[in-house]
């Protein structure tokens, strides 16, 4: 390492709060599925930021719309109307076939925002008694960082020390339809899930589940929410991952890429009348809306579809599967995958996951951890698939040391 390097990790870990254990990488340039780190290295990002930058690092079309609308107009608040929310409204809903739309700015707002929003329709529309609103949600879960939402979550390093919590959330099994149906009350406002668990390690449920968590949802006037913003806007080789079993959420969530990773941008999709329920004053965003991350994600999403990432990433998801399923080495426990959404989960006696990130790193491929035993693969969705097989002779030779 050089004396660069080192500086840019000293200094961050002087002053910043340690909230965060990154590989030890300075990166400084990104280009498609690459990037550059201070030394000039080139690794091939496996991680995607979480699946923010699916369309690639520094999209030529999308930097050009938000230099373009920096020069214009950056930010008005929602005091005042601006040329670009209309579009941004109209553009997702026929992307995604929704009705209303609520912007924020980081997915766990999208978060908040639709818990709020299920609460007021659950007491305004569906009558349930004020205060009683109760929302199911699943053990493992992972939708965000704010306190509203780690109070529910099941992962002691999430939650500890940080209650006093919010009461009103019942916590089932995920892929459980049987649990979903015990759980729902009276007044059960929303069932809120991952299609797939990101964070958890992706965790895929088992066919089937989510038809009938569907007909469960509708049989009960229970809101289903889905949080796609790691699944959604083509990661799983869909545009949205509920389209894999053919059903339609009431509620869902965006982030991540829907900026293409420029930018933060989120947005709360509505089919119903959910999102109606909000008046003038109740809920808002300073900077939700605006007009930079308006045409940030307008050309986010334009070149989602225009470029036939969405179909590629099912192409290539398809073959690094497979590629990752012939590796033959006592270290792997298990090979998941849905589109570019994949994971490697060893055993636990190969060691840590992030030696095998370190070690993949000296190769030239950026990787990362989660829960210790599983490593993570989301490439951005424009990956080739030579560089799908030069990733794998990769992954195979690292994946077949022994690290423990
Ligand atoms: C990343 C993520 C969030 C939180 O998004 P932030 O922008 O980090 O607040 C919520 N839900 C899921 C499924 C995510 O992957």
């Amino acid at each position: 390492m050089s004396s660069s390097v080192i500086d840019f990790i000293a200094t961050e870990a002087r002053f910043g709060a340690r909230n965060y254990e990154p590989i030890g990488v300075v990166l400084s340039r990104g280009e498609g599925v690459w990037v550059w780190d201070t030394e000039g290295n080139r690794y091939l990002d496996c991680l995607s930021a979480y699946s923010a930058v699916s369309q690639g690092h520094c999209h030529p079309k999308i930097l050009a719309a938000m230099v373009e609308q920096a020069h214009r107009l950056t930010l008005t608040s929602r005091a005042f109307h601006n040329d670009q929310l209309a579009l941004f409204y109209e553009e997702i809903a026929a992307l995604t076939g929704s009705h209303k739309v609520l912007p924020m700015n980081s997915g766990a707002e999208a978060v908040e925002s639709a818990i709020k929003s299920v609460r007021k329709w659950g007491y305004e529309v569906k009558g349930v008694p004020d205060g009683q609103a109760e929302i199911i949600v699943c053990a493992n879960n992972f939708h965000g960082r704010t306190l509203g939402v780690v109070g529910f979550s099941t992962d002691p390093e999430t939650r500890g020390h940080f209650g006093p919590f919010a009461p009103g959330f019942k916590i089932i099994p995920f892929g459980d339809a049987a649990a979903l149906e015990e759980a729902i009350t009276p007044n059960t406002v929303a069932f809120l899930v991952e299609p797939i668990q990101g964070e958890a390690g992706v965790i895929i449920p088992p066919a089937g589940y989510f038809t009938v968590v569907r007909e469960l949802c509708s049989a009960n006037n229970v809101m289903l929410v889905l949080d796609e913003i790691q699944t959604g806007l083509g990661r799983t080789g869909k545009l949205l991952a509920e389209q894999h079993e053919g059903i339609e959420a009431d509620v869902t969530l965006l982030g991540k890429a829907l900026s293409g990773g420029f930018y933060p941008v989120s947005a709360v999709l509505s089919n119903n009348d959910v999102l109606g329920t909000l008046r003038p004053g109740q809920h808002g965003s300073t900077f939700g809306g605006n007009p930079l991350a308006c045409a940030v994600a307008r050309a986010a999403m334009r070149v989602l579809v225009e470029e036939g990432m969405i179909e590629n990433a099912a192409t290539q998801g398809a073959r690094f599967l497979e590629g990752l399923k012939d590796i033959r080495a006592n270290t792997i426990r298990e090979v998941r995958g849905r589109g570019l959404m994949l994971a490697v989960e060893l055993h636990s006696e190969a060691g840590r996951a992030r030696r095998y990130c370190e070690a993949l790193q000296a190769k030239g491929i950026l990787a990362k951890d989660t829960h210790e035993h599983t490593i993570r693969i989301a490439p951005p969705l424009v990956i080739t698939s030579d560089q799908v097989d030069w990733a794998l002779e990769r992954l195979a030779t690292t994946l077949t040391q022994d690290l423990s």
